[in-house]
């Protein structure tokens, strides 16, 4: 079968591997539509950087993976055990394995796991190649009405969703989110299907105001024309937002947030940040704000679904398509550039599967 396959820095190729087949306890997919982001332009532009050069304490993997973290696709085969999901369902893969002994998974929050590994980045397989095979406990069956372009976007949307939770909003109060690249948009979305309303995107391209803009934001602000904690206040009568979401990960966001949030208000970074923050605790004695953050999602995938299929998620304006063989000449650059703000590569063949 065909796959993407990541060897190191600059060096990604659409390569002939075997095909897998599901052991015990597991799935095979045909996967159908795959997103591209952050994690995957990381490791082709300054990597490896997540994926493992040593032994995964997992998985076990080294270089070479096959990439593919945000995907859906069609069962096709299930292995010994498998009794509730069939040949034919249109699937999506929550890509993450965890101990399930530690302090953090006993708990329950296997994001935490500290051995957690991301499927199509620290194990064997991935979305982007006509086949996979994953543990039973990573498939969510998709509903009548979301489409595999849809499916592809659930772990990116799960990603805002669980900072949408860790922002802990009730309806009638407001947020501020911090940049409108996908994980932004995905926490406009997401605190609007949970019923805040009042949300202000803080973003400085056009192009991506204008997305979120199309999206239903009415208060989208230019952090490069105006002082973005000021229009917050003024917005918000004055208080401050009762929580910000970083999904921007400069100091410049994180300040401004600081900045524009309510006393006892709460800040959750869901960014990966690539450089420090000069931060004065000082800051804080007098508004008591929370910072804390984001980790992935956490039992967020069926709720994302739900919403899903109740349309709260809709693509168009800042979602593209392109082809496999277009990933490493056109995909990265453009997303790299910002031309394209998130880019799904239809697995070829995969229409007629
Ligand atoms: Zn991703
Ligand atoms: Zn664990």
């Amino acid at each position: 079968m065909f796959a993407a396959v990541y060897h190191g820095r600059g060096d990604v190729r659409i390569e002939d591997v075997p095909e897998p087949s599901p052991g015990p306890g597991e799935v095979k997919i045909r996967n159908l539509a795959n997103g591209i982001c952050g994690t995957d332009l990381k490791e082709f532009y300054t990597g490896p950087v997540f994926t493992p050069v040593e032994p995964h304490p997992l998985t076990g993997k080294v270089l070479p993976v096959i990439l593919g973290h945000e995907f859906c696709g069609t069962v096709t085969e299930v292995g010994d055990g498998v009794t509730d999901v069939t040949p034919g369902e249109l699937v999506a893969v929550e890509p993450v394995s965890w101990c399930g002994t530690c302090d953090a998974c006993r708990r329950g929050s296997y994001n935490l796991c500290p051995k957690i590994a991301f499927h199509g980045v620290m194990t064997d397989g991935g979305g982007l190649a006509e086949y996979t095979v994953v543990g039973r406990r990573m498939v969510h069956r998709l509903p009548a009405g979301v489409t595999p372009e849809q499916g592809a976007l659930i772990e990116p949307m799960a990603v805002a969703y669980h900072g949408v939770k860790r922002a802990g909003l009730v309806p009638g109060q407001r947020a501020a989110v911090y940049g409108a690249g996908p994980i932004g948009i995905g926490a406009f979305l997401g605190l609007r299907a949970r019923g805040i309303e009042d949300v202000i995107v803080v973003e400085p391209s056009a192009a991506r105001r204008a997305a979120v803009e199309r999206l239903g934001c009415t208060a989208a602000i230019d952090p490069t024309t105006e002082d973005a904690a000021a229009a917050i206040t003024d917005l918000t009568g004055g208080l401050g937002a009762d929580a910000s979401l970083d999904a921007a990960g400069s100091p410049d966001s994180f300040l401004t947030a600081l900045r524009s949030t309510r006393s006892q208000g709460r800040l959750v970074t869901i960014a990966v940040f690539e450089e420090p923050v000069p931060f004065q605790p000082n800051d804080l004695l007098f508004t008591e704000i929370e910072i804390t953050s984001s980790m992935a999602y956490c039992d967020d995938f069926p709720e994302v679904i739900d919403l899903m299929a109740k349309g709260a998620y809709p693509t168009d304006g800042w979602v593209e398509h392109i082809g496999l063989d277009g990933l490493v000449d056109h995909g990265f650059p453009s997303l790299r550039s910002g031309s394209a703000m998130k880019l799904v590569v239809d697995i070829p063949g995969g229409e007629a599967a």
